[in-house]
Parts: C-alpha cells; structure tokens; sequence
C-alpha cells in the first residue's frame, strides 16, 4: 500500500490534517497516540520503564510521569536513547499491526519527529509537511497546554527548523495564522485526490 509520512513542528496542526484524511476515507496511524497508550495505565510499556527507570518514573496513577520523564531525557542522550529503546520496537510493532489492516487508498503514517529521527525515510512513499510559523505554534500549543513559554521555545528549539523539515517534503500544507480551517479542509482534499492518483 502507499505510504505517506505526515509530520510537523509541535502544534503545527498535524493531528487536525490527519483526522480530516481519515474523514476522507485514508487509514491513519499516529505514532503519538501509540505512544501515549503504550506509556498509560496498564500499558505494555509500563513495567520496563519502571524496571529501567524506577518507580518515581510513574505517577500515582499508574501512567509514565510524562514531565519527569521529559526532563530526565531532555539534556540526557544516554537516558533518551534507553528510553527509546524500550519504546521504538513496541511502536513499530503495533504500527506494523495496524498497517495491515489498512483500508483506503493509502496509509498515513503520522510521525511527529520524522525529520528528526531518519528512521522513515526508507519506509515512505512521500512525505507531507504540516507548515506554521513559530509564533503561532506558541499560540496553538499554549491555547491548548499548560506549558510556560520558556518550556514551549525549548521544545521548538530541539526540534527540526521550518527549512529542515521542508527540505524533506514532497507536499506542504501550509496552516499558518491566517488559514481557516476551511482553507485548511480545501488543502487536504487536494492533496488527498493527488495521493490515491499516485497511489494508483
Ligand atoms: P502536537 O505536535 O503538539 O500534537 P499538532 O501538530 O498535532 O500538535 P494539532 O493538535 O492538530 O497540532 O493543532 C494544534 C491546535 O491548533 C489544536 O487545538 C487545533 O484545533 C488548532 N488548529 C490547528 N489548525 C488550525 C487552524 N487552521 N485554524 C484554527 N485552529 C487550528
């Protein structure tokens, strides 16, 4: 099946893009969301964290103490790198579970960190950047979050730049400030009739 990566900076818009695909008809698999069901209560991911990590890397809930955690890996690569070598391989596993059950014309892969992280690249057809300036994904993230500005422009620094991802891109949505989610919609849908045509 085709396989489109979608990607974009934090509070770009890519979780808007992807659901109004999978409105249209396309199989969407967001790594996001397995990760956060992975690292819930009762997650696979859970125990071997805790086994890794300790017990103050879950909250009382039962859940991964996401801030904790955050801060622990943020100016750590060791401690990130262990992180994610719990994580990954269960991602990719239940990424490969839902692949198969794709339906549609293609598969979006929803992959915040694509750019980031050079372990797509070869598993796409195409690759779709979400594209938005930096002070209005302050703006979406901060509407949204309780994170303080320092933390937001710390986060946004550590990802990839606007040129860095878009030298990725095979397709740009642009969903700047001054985009309605109307316009936003008009995008999509072109960019959706593109990819069943490629998609053949
Ligand atoms: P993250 O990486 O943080 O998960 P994201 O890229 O998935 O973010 P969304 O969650 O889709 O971003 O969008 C961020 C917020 O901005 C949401 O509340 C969404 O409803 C809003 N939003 C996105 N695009 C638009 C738009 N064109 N007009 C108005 N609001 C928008």
């Amino acid at each position: 099946m085709f396989k489109l990566g979608l990607t974009g900076g934090i509070g770009s818009g890519k979780t808007k893009v992807a659901d109004m695909l999978a409105e249209l008809g396309a199989t969407v698999i967001d790594t996001d969301a397995i990760s956060h069901a992975l690292t819930a209560r009762g997650g696979l991911a859970i125990t071997p964290i805790r086994a890794a990590f300790g017990g103050r890397a879950i909250d009382a809930t039962g859940a991964l103490d996401r801030d904790y955690m955050r801060a622990l890996v943020f100016d750590d690569p060791n401690l990130r790198a262990r992180l994610e070598s719990i994580l990954h391989p269960m991602i990719a596993q239940e990424v490969e579970r839902q692949a198969k059950q794709a339906k549609g014309c293609y598969v979006v892969f929803v992959v915040p960190l694509l750019v980031e992280s050079g372990r797509w690249a070869d598993r796409l057809d195409r690759v779709c950047v979400v594209d938005c300036e930096r002070q209005t994904q302050i703006e979406r993230v901060q509407a949204r979050s309780g994170l303080s500005l320092e933390r937001i422009g710390q986060i946004l620094d550590a990802q990839a730049s606007p040129e860095q991802r878009l030298a990725a891109a095979d397709d740009v949505i642009d969903n700047g400030a001054r985009i309605s989610l109307d316009e936003l919609r008009a995008q999509v849908l072109g960019l959706h009739q593109r990819w069943c045509n490629l998609a053949g």
